[in-house]
């Protein structure tokens, strides 16, 4: 057996409104090449200015990796040709990036282990090539958008444990909102480097598997890295030190090119930027944009709210949805419910029902805030089923009322006629009613109870309770209407 090492390089799109050094429009999908300037096209004699959100979003990034921001951070260029990069150079950090020596702790079913950050450095995008046919077009729209990247120490081993780092950077950068994380427009996209080695060795010659943008991709790219490495180790070759593409329709990583290392870039400082200083404002900015992070998130519902860990996680896999399920949650305290029956019962509500009918109505999960049931509403429903005033099945129904009709639950309930009827003198007179209509099943039921057969007593009560149900449309209380119908089979 082989150790293998893996480490990733994460690129993130920040949603800064305007590029890194220059004010074009920063935005995806817009008509080509319509977001560009003589800054970002790299025309003689045009001097960069640093965007500072994309550098404060960059350092609340660093921070939540747990990296350090330096007393000074300055921009090299980093020297390359290719036609996607108008300027012959990329803007870059090198000699000391906005974050510094962070770490992370991947938690998942079976994985606890802390991946150390080695930097995060803000950078530029290149242009988008397009290729058709016999030519290849060029989009420079994207050419110099705030790009942030995020380096690991090669402290993973599996594809799984690289595929959760990026769930749970991506899961991250959201709840920053410093990017939206979304891999098939190319906002988070990875490279991700493999190496093996016997035990005890040390890294092995290392692989880059480049623009993977899928974690899944990144998974099963790796996983197919250290089997095909592996076999090379067997047969006693080597292994090449290499950059490979993953190729998703054979399955296989491909080569590329071998690749270029530092050396070449021939990285010196960029003469038009001045080195930034932080100061206490905007470290304490920074600090400020730093709100709870999803793995403590989900740690404070579990111990407040008695979710269990799985209820937890799905809530906490989007800000908004979190933030949904706490206001109702104390929408249902403050109406005199248990804090934890009153949250238990709405994470079931949010993750089941709820969650159908985003679903259904096409929203996403993260414009939960802006859905029709609001938490309150919600709320209002769960501690009206909590305390009997409505059956879970008229709730249900009156939920879909609530978001069809956009009004308040209360009132609707008692229009529609659908409270709960737990009245026992009401009741009694339904159940008589029943008893008359189905005497021959009250005497079978007898019949069964004197035989000990208590299933078919169950079976023929349950029959029973659903006749009084029905005459009721569905409002009488279940539980009183058996223990009426039980008396009566045992006192004829
Ligand atoms: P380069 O100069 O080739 O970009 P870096 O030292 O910047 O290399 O590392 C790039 C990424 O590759 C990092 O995530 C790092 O953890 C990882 N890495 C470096 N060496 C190895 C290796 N031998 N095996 C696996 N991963 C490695
Ligand atoms: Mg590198
Ligand atoms: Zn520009």
């Amino acid at each position: 057996m082989y150790q293998s090492f893996i480490g990733l390089e994460v690129h993130i799109h920040l949603l800064t409104k305007t590029k890194v050094f220059c004010a074009c429009r920063s935005a995806f999908g817009d008509e080509p090449n319509t977001n560009v300037c003589p800054v970002c096209m790299g025309y003689p004699g045009v001097l960069p200015s640093l965007n500072i959100e994309a550098m404060r979003m960059g350092c609340t990034v660093a921070r939540a990796l747990n990296c350090r921001i330096p007393e000074k951070t300055w921009f090299e260029r980093k020297q390359y040709f290719y036609p996607d990069m108008p300027k012959n150079y990329q803007i870059s950090q090198f000699g000391s990036p906005l974050g510094q020596e962070g770490y992370v702790v991947l938690e998942g079913r079976s994985i606890n282990k802390r991946v150390r950050i080695k930097e995060c450095h803000l950078e530029e995008d290149a242009g988008k090539m397009i290729h058709t046919g016999t030519v290849s077009l060029l989009d420079y729209n994207r050419a110099g958008v705030s790009l942030l990247e995020i380096v690991t120490e090669p402290d993973m081993e599996t594809g799984e444990e690289a595929e959760l780092f990026i769930q749970q950077l991506r899961r991250t950068v959201r709840y920053l909102g410093v990017c939206d994380g979304n891999m098939e427009e190319g906002s988070l996209r990875a490279d991700a480097n493999v190496s093996i080695n016997l035990p005890g060795k040390g890294l092995g010659k290392k692989v880059e598997i480049k623009n993977l943008n899928s974690s899944r991709f990144v998974r099963l790219g790796l996983n197919y890295e250290i089997k095909r490495q592996g076999n090379l180790l067997d047969q006693a070759k080597t292994v090449t030190q290499e950059t490979r593409l993953w190729n998703e329709n054979r399955d296989q990583t491909e080569p590329m090119r071998t690749k270029e290392n530092a050396q070449d870039y021939r990285y010196f400082p960029e003469p038009d930027l001045p080195v930034f200083t932080p100061d206490q404002a905007f470290l304490a900015s920074v600090e400020a944009a730093l709100v709870e992070l999803p793995a403590s998130r989900m740690r404070r519902l579990e111990q407040d709210y008695g979710l269990s860990r799985e209820q937890a996680e799905l809530i906490c896999d989007e800000k908004a949805l979190a933030d949904y399920f706490e206001a109702a949650a104390a929408a249902a305290k403050a109406q005199g419910l248990d804090t934890r029956d009153g949250a238990g019962r709405i994470a079931n509500w949010v993750l089941t029902d709820i969650k159908h009918i985003l679903g259904r109505e096409g929203m996403a999960l993260s414009s939960i805030g802006s859905f029709r049931l609001k938490p309150q509403w919600l709320a209002t429903l769960v501690v009206m089923v909590a305390r009997g005033q409505v059956s879970m099945k008229n709730g249900k129904q009156a939920m879909e009322r609530v978001i069809a009709e956009d009004r308040e639950p209360e009132a609707l309930i008692r229009e529609a006629g659908w409270e709960q009827l737990s009245d026992p003198v009401q009741i009694g007179k339904v159940v008589e009613a029943v008893y008359s209509a189905e005497a021959a099943v009250f005497v079978q039921a007898r019949a069964a109870r004197a035989e000990g057969n208590q299933k078919r007593q169950r079976s023929l009560t349950a029959y029973l309770v659903g006749r009084v149900l029905e005459q009721t449309d569905g409002r009488a209380d279940p539980k009183i209407v058996g223990a009426q119908i039980e008396l009566l089979i045992q006192t004829p």
